[in-house]
């Protein structure tokens, strides 16, 4: 895994709005069964993440995500976060933080409906620790290696969600 965009992970659109910009699914997901769906236009990651907030539209109202690997699930579920918390992008490394903390105890949780093991959950683990570090690194920021250790993140994956408010 790297910090790089995977192929193959769209956010397909459950019904059409207007605020947020589409794209043929298999155009960006081929192979996975898509054929005439619309999805979020890949650019359009920022978009969503204002509008929907804007709009008032839960992101599970709006979309679904896509994805053929490994990589394309944990960036999708990274950015399915940051539909999520809308705000001012100011403190970038620790908006991904969230974002990618969020994605591995998903990840955690789900593992064995997404027939992951142990073995590849923590290497998935261990990339993003790299990215994160190399972000924090960028802002001049130190980084606190147990905010992505792997029992806190466990232990956040077992607690039961809060009511949506
Ligand atoms: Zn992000």
């Amino acid at each position: 895994m790297t910090a790089d965009n995977p192929p193959r992970m769209v956010f397909v659109l459950k019904q059409e709005l207007p605020f947020l910009p589409r794209e043929l699914a298999w155009l960006h997901a081929p192979g996975l069964g898509l054929l005439d769906e619309w999805a979020l236009a890949p650019y359009g990651i920022d978009d969503a993440t204002d509008g929907l907030y804007e709009h008032r539209v839960p992101p599970d109202a709006a979309l679904w995500l896509a994805a053929a690997s490994l990589p394309a699930l944990f960036w999708g579920l990274h950015d399915w976060a940051h539909f999520h918390n809308h705000g001012p992008l100011t403190q970038r490394a620790l908006t991904e933080l969230q974002c990618d903390a969020s994605a591995l105890s998903w990840l955690w949780r789900n593992r064995a409906a997404i027939g992951l093991n142990e073995g590849r959950w923590e290497g998935a683990r261990t990339d993003v620790e790299r990215i994160t570090i190399a972000r924090y690194a960028d802002e001049r920021m130190s980084f606190d290696p147990a905010l992505l250790g792997p029992d806190r993140l466990r232990e956040w994956a077992e607690t039961p969600p809060s009511p949506r408010v």
